[in-house]
């Protein structure tokens, strides 16, 4: 009986050195320790043996039992380390491979625009306000000399939430509302971006939303040589210093005066082409000295203050500036337009 457990111990020893992965390894372990393994066949055989030998017998079975079990742990530390050595090997990442390009996105042609004006005005010492887009009817209109039945407020060119509340046609309420938390002082310097909301069909110069920039001074002897001077910087920053200006008589009902402003066509250098129109110039904004019938809505003394205005469209900027032909490009994001614009910033 003995001879035999030292045969199944070096039998199952040399079997567990040759085994090659864990669950040849596992099915050993089951084999040899198991209840149905070999050693306890043997130890049944054990009622024959004298009481002096059982113990013995038995004791060098659980011996055997323990070395076998020791070896099939240190065999299986073994294979387990190989496995992950494999797996890393397998696993190795080439770092002199060259990357994958990542794509770039790049900001909205019309939010660069913004930005650039906004920087531009900031630079002057102006700061940039904001308002809501649902609008009153008093700061889209009645706030800005647009008394009920002018006909700019004809239901028309406005979209109406209630008789009282609608999208905002301008920026403009923002200056009303900018100039009455001031509460009839000075100085007021700022610039109103944002989108504004019309009842037009939408065509290649027309949109049912677009957005605009508008500014505001008021302070003492603030005059039109203000304006002129502001927007001539305006002109020649935008579009290029060599750039001419030129201010039309106009009317707005919130500035008296009132004017438009062109500037030179780059294209023709002032002989007249196809886009001014054989004219030589462009019309880029409006703008004018703020009404006093404006000021005193918002509860300063014309008398005293005096300010200018305008108001532009960064479409129309930016589609004279970039060439585009379409001011529907700006909201389809069709992605082979907006990726000309993915400059290195
Ligand atoms: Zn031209």
């Amino acid at each position: 009986m003995r001879e035999r457990l030292q045969e199944l111990k070096s039998e199952a020893l040399e079997k567990i050195k040759h085994s090659s992965n864990l669950k040849e390894l596992n099915d050993l372990r089951v084999s040899y320790l198991g209840k149905k393994g070999p050693i306890t066949e043997v130890l049944r055989g054990m009622g024959k043996l004298s009481a002096e030998e059982r113990p013995k017998i038995g004791a060098l079975a659980n011996a055997i039992r323990e070395s076998i079990s020791e070896v099939i742990t240190e065999k299986r530390s073994e294979l387990e380390k190989a496995a992950v050595q494999k797996k890393l090997e397998a696993e190795t990442i080439d770092v002199t491979l060259p990357g994958r390009p990542v794509k770039r996105g790049s900001r909205h042609p019309l939010t660069k625009m913004i930005e650039e004006v906004e920087d531009l005005f900031i630079g002057m010492g102006y700061k940039v306000a904001e308002g809501p887009e649902v609008e009153i009817d008093y700061y889209n209109f009645e706030a800005l000399n647009l008394p009920k039945g002018h006909p700019a407020r004809d239901m028309q060119d406005s979209f109406y939430i209630t008789e009282d509340l609608l999208m905002r046609t301008h920026t403009s309420p923002v200056q009303a509302r900018t100039m009455e938390k001031h509460k009839g002082k000075g100085p007021v310097k700022i610039i109103c971006p944002g989108k504004v909301y019309r009842r037009d069909n939408d065509d290649a110069t027309h949109s049912h939303q677009f957005t605009q920039i508008e500014g505001l001074v008021v302070d003492e002897n603030i005059t039109m040589a203000d304006l002129k001077g502001t927007l001539e910087v305006f002109a020649k920053k935008i579009f290029g210093e060599d750039r001419e200006i030129r201010l039309r008589p106009s009317f707005f009902p919130f500035t008296e005066p009132s004017v438009e402003m062109d500037i030179s066509c780059k294209i023709c250098g002032g002989e007249g082409c196809r886009v001014c129109k054989q004219t030589g110039w462009i019309e880029i904004l409006g703008a004018g000295m703020v009404h006093p019938n404006v000021l005193r809505m918002a509860g300063f003394d014309p008398e005293k203050y005096t300010g200018f205005a305008f108001g532009m469209g960064p479409e129309r900027i930016a589609m004279l500036k970039y060439g585009i032909d379409d001011i529907r490009h700006f909201y389809t994001n069709d992605i082979r337009f907006l990726q000309q614009f993915s400059v290195q910033e």
